[in-house]
Formats: C-alpha cells, structure tokens, sequence
C-alpha cells in the first residue's frame, strides 16, 4: 500500500519584470510566480507535483490555500484516491466550509487544481505514461464521469458527452500517431509583449517566422493609436499569409471593445482575446455578435466551468482558452473541453507563465487525440521564457509542441529552481 506521507508547498518567484517579458496592457510588471505543491508518497520514487500560476504578490496566499487544501491528503492511501478521483474531486470542490471562500472560483479552487493536478501526476507516473496518454485511454465511460454534471447537464447532457468521445473513437489511434509525428501547431506571444519597442518587435516578428510559428499574438488595449501602428509594424513584417491574433486582457469596456476591434479588423485578426471582463459572459455575446466574424477567445481567467457553459451557450466565445492552473485541474478541464466541442468552439489553450506550457500541452493533446471535431484547427500558445525551471521542458521545434513522452502531468519543477527562486529565502531574493 501506498501512502502520500506529506504535502510540501513552496512559494517560487522569478524576477520577470526587469525584462518586461511579459507585459501586457493590464499587467505591466509581472513576476512570474507558482505556489508549487510536492506530495511525497511511501514509495520515495514517487512524488506528485501540482502548481497555481501567478504573478508575483499574492503567491504567498495562494501557497496558504494549497497547503490548506493539499494537508487533507496527508496519511492517506494512494491507491483509494486513485481508484475513484472524482469522488475526491468533489470531496475537495464540494467542501462546505471552504466553498464559502468561492464557490469555485478564485484562490481555492485554483488550490483544488493543484492538488488534482499532483494526484494525477501521481497517477500517470504510476502508470508510466504522460497525462495525455493515461487520458486518451480511458473509456468514454470513464471520461465521462470525471466531470461533475450538476450545473452542466442542461447544455451537455452526459449521455450526448459520451455518444460525442464514441464518434471519435475509432480515429484515436490515427490521430495519436499523427500527432506522434507532427506534434501541435503552436503560436507565439513572445513578439508582442507591450513594453517592447517598435524595433524589437519588428525584429522579434521576423524571427517568429523563421522559427516556424504560423500565428503570432501581440497585445493591445493600452492605447488605440499604438495599437494600431504596432499592429502595422506586425503585419508588415509578418506578411498576410501568417494568422495575427491581439489580446486586450480585459482592458476594454464592451462599447469600447466593439469600437476597438471594428478598427483594428483591417489587419485580418485571426482572434481577439480577453476584450473586457472575464464575468462579463454577456458583455462577450454583444461584443461577438457586434464584430462577427472576427473569433472572440477567452478563458485564462474563467473561473469553473459553469462560467465556461455559460459562454458557449451564448456564443460569447468561438475560442476557448483553458488554463491548467485557473480552475480546479484535470476535472474541470476535460469538462470544458467537452463543453466546447458540443459547441463547436476550438480549444486553443493558454500557456506562457511558468510551468504553464509544461501543464496546459496535455490537455490540447487530449483534446486533439480524442475529442476535437477537427485537430488541424487547433494550437497552443507558446512562450519562449522560464522553462529551463521544469523538469520535463516542452520541446517546440519548427513551430510545433512536440507530443510529451515522460510520464506524468508536466508539473514539476526542477530539483535546483528553488535553491534560487523560493520567496523570499532563496539565493536570488537575498542577493
Ligand atoms: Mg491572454
């Protein structure tokens, strides 16, 4: 019998915001930031590893909210967790007292995501699979009741999300070995940071292309005329067969967001991001309607996925964003997977961060391999920086995330990063 022995949770920071790697019209000065959480086990060869992404102040709350959470499961026996986890899935969302601090929203149930991320960490490693692989080789059946359909059933009914897993299941073995062998269309958000200068950027463009990307982000909303000339410099540099997305990350109001994106549509926007408040589920449907056919995407901030269904169902959103560390982890994500393919949305996830590519690439696989109408639509954002602090580094190579083949979630850091980067003890915050 396996045990989880102890639940270890460190607060890491990394200085970002002297490169300005990272800025946007909403965060100029991130420092990218995981409340990182390690469940040891009896089996001292297994250790499961689950993190929250932030930005910098408040990493140390949300490291507060991991332990509360993640203690719970110290004493326990793995093999009881693993044998029904959603049944602790909803142990952990359904909790009466610390659903009050949500409910499912925000610093606790981003906690829960830790935590059900490390368990199926724990899970994939014992099988020695990657996540996406132990995933793609459940049952429709068992895909299926991952998810808690209390608030959801009125849109997906379960037995519509299995009948949809059924339609694709005889391509699963097809599309695994095309993604084996292609990998994912990734794009690239490097170019378009907002405290860089005209000329990095042009610069950075180019370079975009020449790595491979078929689609580059830039990020607007802090200034409608720099928008515009930044957005000239892009595509004059990238030319008009390369898809150009933007990301206002919530910076605009709905009229504003309509007016903005109504003058910005000349340069051929592949999708526009985050164009007001994340809550705003209807604020979206007016701007989609408004600016059809430019796609509208979000979800690096939707907080479970009742917000998700919402959206969809309101056609708010053509695009969405999952993140790996915004809702309550694996259980909430192959929810919203499921939402959006019964809606015909693409699931294009959110990455960057730190940890985040490493966390988010199973699910797109996941997503391409057994669920998604048509995976060639598909792509993951990519961010260049930070990943040299993952164990298992995603590899992208020719504009593509190669498809992972360590086993487990992606989620652990490397051994020495907290040596460093642990706030505010480590070497790099006492120097
Ligand atoms: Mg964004």
């Amino acid at each position: 019998m396996v045990s989880i022995t102890a639940a270890s949770v460190t607060d890491l920071r990394f200085p970002t915001n002297r490169t300005l790697a990272g800025s946007d019209a909403m965060n100029p000065d991130p420092d990218y930031s995981a409340a990182y959480l390690e469940l040891s086990t009896s089996d001292p060869d297994l250790t499961g590893c689950g993190f929250v992404f932030t930005i910098g102040r408040g990493n140390d709350i949300q490291a507060a909210a991991v332990t509360a959470v993640a203690d719970r499961l110290v004493g326990r026996n793995l093999d009881g967790l693993l044998e029904d986890p959603s049944a602790l899935n909803r142990e952990l969302t359904w909790d009466s007292q610390l659903r009050w601090l949500g409910p499912d929203k925000g610093v606790m149930h981003m906690a829960v995501g830790a935590v059900m991320n490390a368990v199926w960490d724990l899970r994939s490693r014992r099988e020695g699979r990657p996540l996406w692989s132990t995933l793609v080789h459940l049952e429709p059946a068992e895909v299926v009741a991952l998810v808690d359909w209390t608030y959801l059933a009125d849109f997906l009914d379960p037995a519509r999300a299995r009948e949809l897993l059924e339609e694709r299941r005889s391509e699963r073995d097809s599309r695994v070995a095309l993604l084996r062998r292609d990998g994912l269309a990734a794009y690239t958000t490097s170019p378009g940071w907002l405290g860089y200068d005209d000329n990095k950027l042009d610069r950075l463009c180019r370079r975009a292309l020449d790595d491979g990307f078929s689609t580059i982000k830039l990020k607007v909303g802090a200034d409608l005329a720099d928008d515009r000339r930044r957005l000239g410099i892009a595509r004059r540099a990238i030319g008009p067969d390369t898809a150009l997305a933007i990301d206002a990350n919530q910076r605009w109001g709905v009229p504003q967001a309509i007016n903005a994106i109504e003058q910005l549509a000349r340069f051929d926007l592949r999708w526009v991001e985050e164009p007001t408040h994340p809550d705003d589920i209807v604020g979206h449907a007016t701007i989609a309607k408004a600016v059809h056919p430019v796609p509208i995407a979000t979800g690096e901030h939707l907080a479970n996925p009742t917000m998700a269904k919402q959206l969809l169902q309101l056609r708010g959103a053509q695009i969405l964003q999952i993140d790996a560390t915004r809702v309550a982890g694996v259980h909430d994500l192959v929810a919203m997977i499921l939402l959006a393919a019964h809606a015909g949305a693409d699931v294009i996830p959110h990455a960057g961060g730190v940890g985040l590519c490493e966390a988010v690439q199973h699910f797109a696989f996941f997503n391409a391999a057994s669920v998604a109408a048509d995976p060639s639509r598909l792509s993951l954002e990519y961010v260049e920086h930070l990943h040299e602090h993952m164990a298992q580094p995603v590899k992208v190579t020719a504009g593509r995330y190669r498809i992972p083949t360590q086993p487990g979630a992606g989620t652990a850091f490397h051994p020495t990063t907290a040596d460093s980067f642990a706030y505010p003890a480590g070497a790099h915050w006492q120097q």
